[in-house]
């Protein structure tokens, strides 16, 4: 028998878009399990809870076990840890420099990312995976307001030290892709779609992909409390279309995705369960095609729920929050 060290948390093949080519392409996510992030203190995140503790060897073996269902045709791999790949307690330099190895052999890789919060980065760090072709550094930033993100989400570090951390990465010719967390806990639905259109125009000029995270409600976290006590929906997912066509309108040069965790189920974004499926198939469509026309056509679905959802963008802005 495997030991649950030596197995990653999940992998699984799919496709994404392949930015320097402007074309869909497949890719191979793998989330390794190591000691885990960290900080720990982020309020809608439990994924703490999935680490180990795990040696450096196991981390090699975990990888190469996922590196045998590689596809023949080229692949993107993306290697998340549910923390900080450059984190020194989770991947050792050692081992950064053993994967960047690894990932230089198969010709059929074209492009590296992994994720890490801003103050891990440096020129050292990433100079341990620089004979990797393409490698993109995918950074939390949830939203590029201060007081959401220390406040609401406690995430513990700043729009300057993100940008910090972008020029950085730019400066060693990798690229940047951030993450924005549509509708993080206190945030009204209208508030959260504002917020996310605003952000991206201002980490656009960072960014050479923009993702868009649904919020979802993960076990053993804060936000899990706030929902159990009915202080808290996920987004909807008109709302997350919305928010997609509006960062890619205002923003044509860089590519928008959004991965619809857990969407049409209580815990994640979801609408009345009817329309869920449609709209949840469109934004996976648009994420490898970029085609706006995608999410345009969804205006044609007649839902019901779409009136409540007006509705609720009409009133809970001035809702929120009061007595009334
Ligand atoms: S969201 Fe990221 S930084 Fe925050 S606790 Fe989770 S893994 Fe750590
Ligand atoms: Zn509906």
């Amino acid at each position: 028998m495997i030991h649950k060290n030596k197995t990653p948390v999940a992998f699984w093949l799919d496709y994404d878009f392949f930015t320097e080519e402007q074309k869909p392409i497949k890719c191979l996510t793998v989330i390794l399990r190591t000691v885990g992030c960290q900080w720990r203190k982020c309020t809608m995140c439990g994924f703490w809870h999935e680490s180990a503790d795990v040696t450096q060897e196991d981390i090699l073996a975990q990888l190469e076990r996922t590196l045998r269902t590689s596809p023949e045709e080229d692949f993107i791999l993306k290697i998340f840890t549910s923390g900080s790949f450059l984190d020194e307690r989770e991947i050792s330099s050692g081992t950064r420099i053993a994967i960047a190895e690894l990932v230089n052999n198969r010709q059929a890789i074209k492009k590296l990312v992994v994720e890490t919060r801003p103050e891990f980065i440096n020129e050292k760090k990433i100079g341990d995976l620089n004979i990797v072709e393409h490698l993109e550094l995918a950074i939390g930033l949830e939203t590029a307001d201060d007081f959401i993100r220390s406040k609401y989400i406690n995430k513990g570090f700043s729009f300057a030290d993100y940008k910090t951390a972008a020029k950085i990465v730019h400066e060693c010719e990798a690229t940047v892709k951030t993450y924005l967390l549509l509708k993080p806990p206190f945030v009204s639905e209208k508030k959260a779609i504002e917020d996310i259109i605003k952000s991206a125009a201002l980490v656009a000029p960072y960014s050479s992909i923009i993702s868009l995270n649904l919020c979802n409600v993960q076990k053993y976290t804060r936000l899990e409390d706030l929902w159990r006590k009915r202080y808290y929906r996920p987004p909807w997912l008109w709302s997350a279309v919305e928010t997609v066509k509006e960062i890619k309108k205002g923003n044509e040069n860089v590519v928008v995705t959004s991965d619809p965790v857990g969407a049409g189920h209580i815990r994640g974004p979801h609408n009345c369960g009817k329309c869920d499926m449609e709209i949840t198939e469109a934004i996976k469509e648009f994420n490898i095609t970029q085609n706006l026309n995608v999410l345009e056509r969804l205006a044609e679905i007649d839902c019901e729920c779409k009136e409540t959802w007006h509705a609720l963008l009409k009133f809970d802005d001035f809702l929120f929050g009061s007595n009334i």
